[in-house]
């Protein structure tokens, strides 16, 4: 880390099932945020949640994300959600081009872009996210499918408006298969989305942007890869889901 101040936030995914539930892990996450006074935290829930979890989490640090959004307004779009009822509702970070949206849901460069865009138009957040697939990485070209997510992800977004954008690098072979890219291999490819950045927004934009690991990070983990120098947090999917080891990793060492 180098003077960027670590983002962990948690991906709840479709869990849990019942609103209930959701308030639980909210309240564990609420008191397990006041010991990681360091750390920016967030939840980024299911659309119904966000209202109860904030509301859940009032008086701690810990932000609010959405999970993904619909380009339109509002209007005839049966099953969407709009930027402006997620903003509407409080929501701070919004997830644009998470794998499974572009794996099951149809997600491209290209809508990715106008999420990512319709987010910072709103002033919110917005944690992109990119990564390669299991045949990308043996074939060795995990850096090269990287760039081009971010470069496509980012058409368009100024300099200014990069103080509003996370970058999560989440190897799509390592999310939620217990396999995690080692410490070396994602500083590797956190060094090399650095340099592209630099390269796309100067130097100093570059060393402000937060570049989160995402793919299996667990208690067992985070403090490795927290350690590496361009690891400035994470995006954290299963173990989000049982508060105490998101308490772990958000008091990571
Ligand atoms: C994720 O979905 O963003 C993720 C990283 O999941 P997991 O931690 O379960 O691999």
């Amino acid at each position: 880390m180098s003077g960027r101040r670590p983002f962990i936030a948690g991906n709840w995914k479709e869990n849990p099932d019942t609103l209930e539930a959701a308030i639980d892990l909210a309240k564990v996450v609420s008191t397990a945020s006041s010991s990681a006074s360091n750390v920016d935290v967030a939840v980024v829930v299911p659309f119904p949640f966000l209202v109860p979890v904030k509301e859940t989490l009032k008086g701690s640090n810990v932000l609010i994300g959405a999970q993904d959004l619909y380009t339109e307004d509002k209007g005839a779009y049966t099953g969407a959600t709009s930027l402006p009822m997620i903003k509407s509702v409080g929501a701070q970070w919004v997830l644009c081009g998470h794998s499974e949206r572009r794996a099951l849901f149809g997600d491209t460069d290209e809508t990715v872009n106008a999420k990512l865009k319709k987010v910072l138009a709103a002033g919110l957040k917005a944690i992109l996210c990119i990564g390669e697939t299991k045949d990308e990485y043996e074939l060795g070209v995990n850096k090269l499918i990287c760039g081009l997510q971010l470069a496509k992800g980012l058409k368009g977004v100024t300099k200014e408006q990069m103080e509003n954008v996370a970058i999560a690098y989440e190897p799509v072979w390592a999310i939620g298969t217990g396999l995690t890219a080692t410490p070396e291999i994602a500083q590797d490819v956190h060094s090399n989305i650095r340099a592209i950045l630099g390269e796309a927004y100067g130097q100093a934009v570059a060393d402000k942007v937060v570049i989160q690991y995402g793919g299996s990070v667990t208690p067992e983990t985070v403090d490795e890869l927290m350690a590496m120098p361009d690891i400035d947090g994470a995006l954290v999917g299963g173990a989000s889901l049982v508060g105490e080891k998101f308490a772990r990793i958000i008091n990571f060492k």
